[in-house]
């Protein structure tokens, strides 16, 4: 399965920078490339990534989805995103 980060949506290739367990999720933290980090929660039933809160940029507030850090519109719902500066 093919990791991007949740910042750059370059694909991940580091090794994880820790793990642990919260709740029903195994998370592993890793760091990318541009220097962000972020946590990969994982279960059976879901698996999603949580940015750091300074790396929103391209998330949409309105569906929740997660865009390129260079995104001006939500690709999913066309809202267009709110600036942020990182
Ligand atoms: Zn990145
Ligand atoms: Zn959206």
């Amino acid at each position: 399965m093919a990791l991007n980060c949740p910042r750059c949506g370059s694909t991940i290739q580091t090794s994880p920078e820790r793990e642990w367990e919260f709740k029903a999720y195994h998370v592993t933290r890793y760091q990318c490339e541009c220097g962000d980090k972020f946590n990969l929660y994982a279960s059976p039933h879901k698996t999603f990534t949580i940015p750091r809160p300074q790396a929103l940029k391209g998330f949409c507030p309105s569906c929740k989805t997660r865009n390129p850090a260079h995104a001006i519109y939500c690709k999913n719902c066309g809202t267009k995103l709110p600036i942020t500066q990182a």
